[in-house]
Formats: structure tokens, sequence, C-alpha cells
């Protein structure tokens, strides 16, 4: 059956996270960008309305929702800021998918109601400063000594790492040797303030300003062996299903900040007059703005299909690549015409165009980039 509606629940989600966007976070997160100040207060409401434990199961403290409610709610938080939004993405998709995919109970119960109520925040430590797109030729080392790891490395450009309320990073890290000499390699749980894990301040970034993004570094630094998340060995195939359903989020994001854009030109393009007339009235505005909408439109049913696949639990790594790259193309594309129809309040920080073009370039690097993306769908194609 082909249907592309919302089912009562998810309109119900999506209007509750439409208005909090509007009225909560629209008004205030401008001032926490331009001061680079991390929204404590926002995200505590999130975590009261359940966003950080949405698709997770009751029993955990989750919502009992899916991925594709996270989805929805990321649109609408990208629609109006994408700094809320990454937080929420990095901290269900990245810091607690992975121990609740591949944790043990006892890791289930210790971090996930915490995390799902948005009064904790995990990471994913997966980048290292020599490089992300080759994950598997990771530096960082964690050895078994007696019954417990021994973490030596750094890792780079880490969201939600150093918060007031981080609790945890899942670390990848060689742990060994395979038969055939390739590097094995696990993912490991470090609690925050663990001796020997230190934690950078936040880098000076173009865009997503009110998120945390840090460098870590481990020396020496010691925890339980039981704190291996998953498998020994399994980390890497781990974090590619990790970035698969990533990547379906990003593209929700890059949707809403795309459809952030072609709101605000909407509105702006009838009220902003030159040559006497609203510039909506002129057709290279009126084209630019459809040509946006066009956009927008196409790059949202790639992520639905994508989200779709992945809730049937067919594989979906090919239509997530897809909705990754055209999502992300398109925020940067609509971000660069939506500054253009602004002139040159474009520019100011006083309208929300400025800080969506700030924000859209990291869609096309962030959980691989534009160039991986194709790498993937060529390889899907047999290439
Ligand atoms: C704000 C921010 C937040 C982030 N959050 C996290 C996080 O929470 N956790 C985490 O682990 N990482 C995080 N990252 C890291 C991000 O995922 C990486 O930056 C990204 O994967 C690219 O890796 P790199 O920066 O090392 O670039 P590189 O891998 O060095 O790539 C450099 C360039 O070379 C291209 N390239 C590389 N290999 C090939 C190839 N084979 N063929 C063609 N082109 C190629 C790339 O596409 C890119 O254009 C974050 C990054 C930023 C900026």
């Amino acid at each position: 059956m082909l249907d592309f509606r919302l089912d009562e629940e998810y309109e119900a989600l999506r209007k509750t996270v439409e208005e909090f966007a509007r009225e909560e976070v629209a008004p205030v997160i401008g001032g926490f960008y331009e001061r680079e100040e991390f929204p404590y207060d926002i995200v505590a409401k999130m975590g009261r309305m359940g966003l950080f434990g949405l698709p997770f199961p009751e029993e955990f403290g989750g919502m009992g929702g899916d991925y594709f409610a996270l989805c929805l709610a990321l649109e609408e938080l990208a629609r109006v800021d994408s700094s809320v939004a990454i937080t929420l993405e990095a901290g269900v998709s990245l810091g607690a998918m992975p121990l609740f995919r591949f944790g043990s109970d006892e890791q289930k119960r210790q971090w996930l109601p915490k995390l799902c109520a948005g009064e904790a925040l995990g990471a994913f430590g997966l980048t290292e400063p020599g490089g992300g797109s080759d994950a598997g030729a990771l530096r960082t080392t964690a050895r078994l000594d007696g019954d417990e790891w021994v973490l030596n490395g750094t890792k780079a450009f880490i969201t939600n790492s150093g918060t007031d309320i981080t609790a945890l990073v899942t670390v990848a890290a060689v742990t060994g040797r395979k038969d055939d000499g390739r590097p094995e390699i696990s993912a490991v749980l470090v609690p925050s303030g663990t001796p020997g894990f230190s934690v950078s301040k936040k880098y000076s970034k173009v865009g997503w300003n009110a998120s945390d993004t840090r460098e870590l570094s481990f020396q020496d630094c010691r925890v339980p062996a039981a704190n291996l998340v998953g498998e020994r060995g399994r980390g890497y195939a781990q974090f590619l299903q990790t970035l698969d359903e990533g990547r379906v989020a990003i593209a929700a994001l890059g949707v809403g900040l795309a459809q952030g854009c072609v709101d605000e030109c909407v509105k702006y393009a009838r009220e902003r007059e030159a040559f006497g007339h609203p510039i909506g009235q002129y057709q290279a505005i009126r084209f630019k703005i459809a040509d946006m909408e066009a956009r927008v439109h196409t790059a949202r049913l790639a992520y639905y299909q994508a989200a779709s696949k992945m809730l049937r639990g067919e594989p979906f790594k090919r239509e997530a690549a897809i909705a990754k790259l055209v999502s992300s193309e398109t925020a940067v594309d609509n971000a660069r015409e939506a500054a253009q129809i602004f002139g040159g309040y474009g520019f100011m920080n006083e309208y929300p165009v400025g800080r969506f073009y700030r924000d859209a370039k990291i869609l096309e690097i962030g959980e691989g980039t534009s160039e991986v993306q194709r790498m993937l769908i060529a390889r899907e194609l047999g290439l």
C-alpha cells in the first residue's frame, strides 16, 4: 500500500513539536547562538516532553514510539533551529541508541532512563583528528588488563560530549588484531569524569553554535571490562548500523532546515518591497522559492521512504544514503537562496536565515560526507 499521509499519532507529535519550536525555541535561540551557549532549559523541556525517549520502549523510560517519530520531531525543531535539533539527534541516535541496540541489560537499566528523560546526554566517539571518513583506520586503543579496559587515544568533533549533563561517551577503539591482521574494533562505554578521560573546551564553530562539540582525550583511562558495548570485535558493524540510522535522522534535520528557509522566504517576499512592489511579485524571486519548495518536498519523500524501509526491517542503506545526500544538499541550496532573497538582512543575525546559512554546511559533512554517501550509493549499485 502506498500512503504518505501521517497517521493521527505522528501528526499529533509533529504538531506538538512544531508549536514548541515556534513558541519556546524560536524567540530565544538566537541569543544562545550568539553567546555560543548550550540551551539547558530548552533541552530540559524537550526531555520533559519525552523527545529524548521517543524511539525507546517504556520499560526503559521511553515513549514507546519509533525512529520515524524521532525524525518528525527533528524536522520540526530544525525548521526553527539546528543546534537544538542536533542536540536531540546526537543524544538519541548516537548517544542512547547504541546502548539500546547493543548494550547489556545492566547497561540499559543503568543509563537509558536518564538518557530518555533528557536529564543526561550520551555521546558517540568515532571520529579522530587523523580522519573520520575512513572509520576503520582508528588509532584509539582499548587494552584488556585483568578485568579493566585501558583506553588511550584522541577523538575529534564529538557532539554533546562536554555539557554539564553529559553522562557518558561510547568510544570506538582498537581492541586487538584479527587472524587476518586487520584491527579488531569494539565499543567501550566511558562515563564522564572517569580518571584519564578529559574533554577539551568547546570548538569555535561556523554553525550549530548553541550545540556542544569537543575533542576528547584518553590517557591510560580505566573502565570495567563490563563496559564493553555489544560483542568484542563487532564494533565496526555496530557503528555502520548506527550511522545508517543516523543518516535518516540527519536527512530529516536537513529537510527541516530547508523548510524553515521556505517558511521565512514566503513571509519576507510578501512584505519586503522593491521598485514599488512586494519582491514576491517578481518572477525571479517566485521561481527561487518555488524551486526551494520543490527540493524540500523531494527530500522529504526520500527520508520518509528510507524510514519506512527501516521500520519494516528491510535493508535501507542505499535509501538512507540517498536521503542524507539529497537532504543535506537541499539544505545548503535553500539556505543560500534564502540569504539571497533576504538581501542585506540575509547577512544579519537579526533574521534566522543567516543562522540557517551557517548551519546548513555541516549537513554535507557530518555522519558521512556527501562523497561518502556517493561512494555508498555507487557500491550499492554494484560498482
Ligand atoms: C560539528 C560536528 C559534529 C560532529 N559530531 C560527531 C560525533 O558526535 N561523533 C563522531 O564520531 N564524529 C562527529 N563528527 C565528525 C564527522 O562525522 C566527520 O567530520 C566526518 O565524518 C568527516 O570526517 P573528517 O572531518 O575527518 O574528514 P576526512 O575524512 O578527512 O575527509 C576530508 C575530505 O576528503 C573526502 N574523502 C575522504 N575519503 C574519500 C574518498 N575515499 N573518496 C573521495 N573523497 C574522500 C571527504 O569527503 C572530505 O571532503 C562531527 C563533525 C562536526 C564538524
